[in-house]
């Protein structure tokens, strides 16, 4: 008899990413096998995510075109979890409104998976959108790539930042045991993992064993496991201490990158985000942070068109995006979410003004960026390389250093888990090009 097959589709962040990763390990824990495509499944997976309007609108959209496979296949079981079942009017209206979905559950109900797919399999609809905030641990994960992964090392948000649905539907914070954590770092050093990314909304504010361990000490704990390669994320900049930027200069194995959200450069709509810092206090803190930690590249998330934004708001964004010189910036158009006191400010940007703001926003950052790859021409570095692009007549590997510049260079599939030691020859705007030094 062939084994039951599952497909997971999961929508947003890291932390998504990796709740996907302990739903397969659950999944194979029942003996199931995961399905090359949503079509040979017999359980269909969404873990959804509610942080912005766009990605709402597909999950209801890709709901909707499971009709036709439950149709065809009676027995199909359709789940549908993640932030945005958390929001229980919401995870209600798609309970009522797609007869066809079998489980519905938020993110605090993510070990009841189990019982919640007997309960299906009886024939029985399931709801679970209950808050909780204990810590669940030994939850079993399937990792989607073999050298490089994520660790959580905290849950839910308490900065309420005026635009974000995450506090209400990840709950308070709540840190992980140190214990744990480098129980879990240590396992995979010992399965061959290179690089690991510290997960939390707000890495920064860690406290572990009620204030005994802070974030600093934990990057000191997890370093000393002996994995190759630390990162984390996500970074507030209120919370970045001169003990975390120490921290990061001093710390071998602590990647010279940090992702660091500016979202504004007006101080006057940072305060109406409710983020707690001005823009001068966020450019001191990149300053101090390449003075600190030799070669460091900074990615950042902003957000255009907040409730009341004028032109000299928007302005200043593009003057901070100059000033601060992002290697990266993830850019986005405010979407107001319900819940949320943003929502219900009044003076929200129409729509053609937000999408003129992002184009020139995204215009500006590529310029600011130009020939600012050419100053690691003649430099090498260490790459890990996570994959292989054969398309060309000469295959090239590809990685990224430890500042997180993405380099490709000639190499073929083997390299891929390695760590290449490469010289820069050339740049692209968005890449470098190089060779490997051997030995
Ligand atoms: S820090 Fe702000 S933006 Fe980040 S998850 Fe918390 S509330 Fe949301």
């Amino acid at each position: 008899m062939s084994k039951i097959q599952y497909f997971i589709e999961s929508y947003g962040c890291q932390m998504n990413d990796h709740d996907s990763e302990k739903i397969a390990g659950m999944l194979q824990k029942m003996g199931y096998d995961r399905a090359k495509n949503k079509f040979d499944a017999d359980i269909i997976i969404f873990n959804t995510c509610c942080v912005r309007e766009h990605a709402e609108l597909r999950v209801f959209g890709n709901v909707g075109a499971l009709k036709k496979l439950k149709d065809e296949n009676p027995e199909l079981i359709n789940a549908v979890c993640g932030c945005m079942m958390q929001q229980q009017e919401v995870a209600k209206k798609l309970f009522k409104r797609f007869p066809y979905v079998n489980i519905v559950f938020g993110t605090h109900c993510l070990d009841k998976l189990p019982d919640m797919i007997t309960q299906a399999r009886l024939g029985n609809r399931v709801i679970s959108t209950e808050d909780g905030n204990e810590i669940i641990e030994g939850l079993p994960i399937i990792r989607q790539n073999k050298y490089q992964t994520s660790v959580t090392i905290m849950y839910g948000c308490d900065n309420y930042c005026t635009y974000c649905i995450v506090p209400y539907v990840r709950g308070h914070e709540r840190s992980r045991d140190p214990e744990n954590i480098i129980a879990e770092v240590e396992g995979l050093v010992k399965d061959g993992y290179k690089e690991i990314t510290l997960l939390g909304q707000n890495v920064n504010s860690y406290n572990g064993r009620n204030g005994e361990v802070d974030f600093p000490k934990l990057l000191h704990m997890v370093a000393d496991t002996g994995i190759e390669r630390i990162r984390f994320m996500t970074s507030h900049p209120k919370d970045l201490s001169p003990k975390l930027i120490e921290a990061m200069a001093s710390i071998d194995a602590v990647c010279n990158h940090i992702h660091l959200p500016v979202q504004s450069g007006s101080d006057r709509i940072l305060s109406r985000m409710n983020r707690k810092y001005s823009s001068s206090d966020y450019l001191k803190l990149v300053s101090e942070l390449r003075n600190a930690v030799k070669g460091i590249e900074i990615t950042t998330d902003i957000i255009v068109g907040f409730p009341t934004e004028t032109d000299e708001d928007f302005n200043d964004t593009l003057n901070i995006v100059k000033a601060a010189y992002f290697a990266a910036a993830y850019t986005f158009m405010y979407s107001p979410r319900a819940g949320t006191p943003a929502a219900k400010m009044a003076g929200q940007i129409p729509q053609n003004i937000k999408s003129e703001r992002l184009k020139i926003l995204n215009e500006y950052q590529a310029s600011t960026l130009q020939n600012g790859n050419l100053k690691y021409i003649g430099t090498t570095g260490n790459v890990l390389v996570e994959g292989c692009d054969t398309r060309s007549e000469c295959k090239q590997a590809f990685g990224k250093l430890s500042n997180f510049k993405m380099v490709y260079f000639p190499g073929d599939e083997s390299l891929i888990g390695k760590t290449v030691n490469v010289e820069i020859i050339s740049a692209k705007n968005n890449s470098l090009i190089g060779t490997e030094v051997k030995a």
